[in-house]
């Protein structure tokens, strides 16, 4: 794991998977939407979740098929979670997928589009 960046805002360490096993790859078309949010709430974010490894990804008690295994998903804290997936779905009504929690957002790229709150 580095600090290296992979995207305007976010560095390879921060989508790591939490495991320590090293699966630190994120697929480029959700970092931008990442990056996206980013700008738009206009603080910085630190992701909860990104790549899981399947491992990991059944510990934490998340479905084989999670797009986060596939490299396709990130978590984001947000202060006003509703505010951001609101933008989101506006912004990209008949793509991706993306998910309201009660502190944060899930976004990815694999499925689409998909919404779930
Ligand atoms: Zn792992
Ligand atoms: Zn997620």
């Amino acid at each position: 794991m580095t600090n290296e960046k992979i995207s305007k805002h976010f560095t390879r360490s921060e989508i790591a998977c939490k495991c320590g096993c090293g699966f630190d790859s994120m697929d480029a078309e959700t970092l931008k939407i990442a990056d996206e949010v980013r700008d738009f709430v206009g603080y910085p974010i630190t992701p909860s979740s990104g790549a899981r490894c399947l491992i990991h990804n059944r510990n934490i008690g998340s479905s084989d098929t999670s797009q986060h295994v596939k490299a396709r998903a990130m978590d984001l804290p947000l202060k006003n979670p509703k505010l951001a997936y609101d933008w989101l779905c506006v912004k990209y009504p008949d793509r991706y997928g993306f998910g309201l929690y009660k502190t944060f957002i899930h976004i990815d790229t694999a499925t689409g589009p998909a919404r779930r709150w």
